[in-house]
């Protein structure tokens, strides 16, 4: 049974679904008015573990992600510039061209971590009608009203607006507070604007009609008009870095349960932050680390996917270049041992043995999951005394969670391997071959080069056309 730790009952619970036949799970998304840096990702890798997860036990799984391109200000406090506006003005872009370039980017980057994409990707834009439907009711119902131009939300009216405190109320009280002109309109400290048509900001880009006036929708309503869209009434499973439990799921509680007038979410995940020597990664401070530049330093993508999982989503983390070229020696040092194995006499696979190496591994899992110690699952895997097609047909079975491209690393440092074993006499005849091809192409003769190619694969050499030249691999 798959248990998993709930930030707004504090324990660890059994995951029950509301309705077996289709698990719904929310994702809170990028921001997209810059790169995603490495700690938004980690959020996104450790989500991608449940969804992996949930899918590896069966569960039909619908998962739904926001992409916010309006609304995010540069205060959780609704005051502030709408971060997609300073982005714009950065780059001296229009807000739309900002959100398509950086949502790209974004997908982009899950793609290379193997972050599969969610079933329903919905941009906050895209659903206007969506919010001021939700904003309406919630006006009817009592639950919001109308200040100095904008629409908020009551929080004195819910019967318990703090959910996830772990925290002094006080305390959060004084995080919105902070540095924040005090906005008179309020009735609460903690009260949150749902439609804006009054911001300090007169040159907001992206303005809408509404019936109180044209304006904007202030952050936290996406997520509950986007989820409730698509997912209904009734959710999961809700994810999010722990940045966002207050003030953002904190009100996304509040605002959707006083429009359906039932609990909303089962389930509230939170990933710990990635943290740096000078404290926590984010976009507008400190050091802007990316997929990109990892990559332009020589780092694997999945090596910091295997870094993350390493380390449990609960604690915070703590990244380093050095902590990173551990991982990524560690990472080497399994696809080199997997490597071995695809040399090895394969023997069959061991159903039995198989099985008592999933059920370990699905232990871990359902540990709240403990990704590390999945990942020691498969270390002992390797260990026992199983056939190498046993061990192998592990490998397979746990990287469909783990993600780790560990077979296809395996498998083409194999191919190299194999390489570099050819005897030189051959290597020069196939090189030779693939230059007399090339010359027959070239000449128009495609009989003579497929005859070539066909010597050559008689002979166990088959020939890979690629977009750099011809390259090829011993079959035999
Ligand atoms: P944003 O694009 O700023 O809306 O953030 C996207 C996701 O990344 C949210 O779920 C945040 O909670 C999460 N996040 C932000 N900073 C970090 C960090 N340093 N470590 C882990 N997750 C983070
Ligand atoms: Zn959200």
């Amino acid at each position: 049974m798959l248990k998993l730790y709930n930030s707004a009952t504090r324990e660890r619970e059994d995951f029950i679904p509301h309705d077996p036949k289709m698990v719904t799970m929310y994702t809170c998304g990028p921001t997209v008015y810059h790169y995603a840096h490495i700690g938004n990702l980690r959020s996104y890798i450790m989500e991608d573990l449940l969804d992996r997860y949930l899918r590896y036990l069966g569960y039909p799984l619908k998962r739904v992600m926001n992409i916010t391109d309006v609304g995010h200000l540069s205060s959780d406090a609704d005051t502030g510039e709408d971060k997609m506006l300073k982005g714009a003005k950065r780059e001296h872009k229009t807000v739309m061209e900002i959100a398509r370039f950086y949502t790209d980017a974004f997908f982009e980057d899950c793609r290379k971590l193997n972050i599969r994409r969610p079933d329903v990707v919905e941009p906050a834009t895209h659903c206007i009608g969506e919010f001021i439907k939700v904003i309406k009711k919630l006006l009817e119902l009592g639950y919001a009203y109308q200040a100095g131009g904008n629409i908020y939300f009551d929080t004195s009216k819910p019967e318990k607006y703090y959910i996830f405190n772990d925290y002094n109320e006080e305390d959060l009280a004084v995080g919105v507070r902070e540095g924040v002109e005090e906005d008179s309109n309020k009735r609460n400290k903690t009260d949150f604007v749902l439609w804006f048509t009054k911001s300090k900001f007169e040159d907001q880009e992206l303005k809408w009609n509404s019936p109180w006036g044209v304006g904007y929708p202030g952050w936290h309503i996406e997520c509950s008009c986007i989820s409730m869209k698509h997912l209904g009434e009734y959710l999961d499973i809700h994810c999010g870095g722990i940045d966002n439990a207050f003030p953002h799921h904190t009100n996304e509680i509040a605002q959707s349960e006083a429009y359906l007038g039932h609990k909303w979410c089962g389930h509230w995940m939170h990933v710990h932050h990635l943290n740096t020597n000078s404290g926590k990664m984010s976009k507008s401070s400190g050091e802007f680390l990316t997929v990109s530049l990892l990559e332009s330093k020589g780092y694997n993508p999945l090596v910091y996917r295997f870094f993350c999982l390493n380390s449990h989503y609960r604690k915070s983390l703590m990244f380093s270049y050095e902590n990173l070229d551990n991982a990524a020696a560690a990472y080497e040092k399994l696809v080199s041992k997997i490597c071995s194995l695809m040399g090895e006499q394969q023997g069959t696979v061991e159903e039995e043995k198989l099985e008592k190496m999933k059920d370990t591994f699905k232990e871990a899992l359902d540990n709240d999951l403990n990704s590390s110690l999945a990942i020691t699952a498969l270390y002992d895997a390797l260990k026992s005394d199983a056939t190498a097609a046993t061990k192998l047909a592990a490998v397979k079975d746990f990287d469909r969670v783990l993600m780790l491209g560990l077979l296809d690393a395996a498998a083409k440092k194999y191919g190299e391997q194999k390489q570099n074993d050819i005897p030189e006499e051959l290597r020069v005849e196939i090189l030779s071959a693939i230059d007399r091809r090339a010359q027959a192409k070239k000449e128009r003769n495609f009989a003579l080069a497929d005859k070539i190619r066909d010597e050559l694969k008689e002979k166990g050499v088959e020939l890979i056309d690629t977009r750099e030249g011809t390259d090829f691999r011993l079959t035999k």
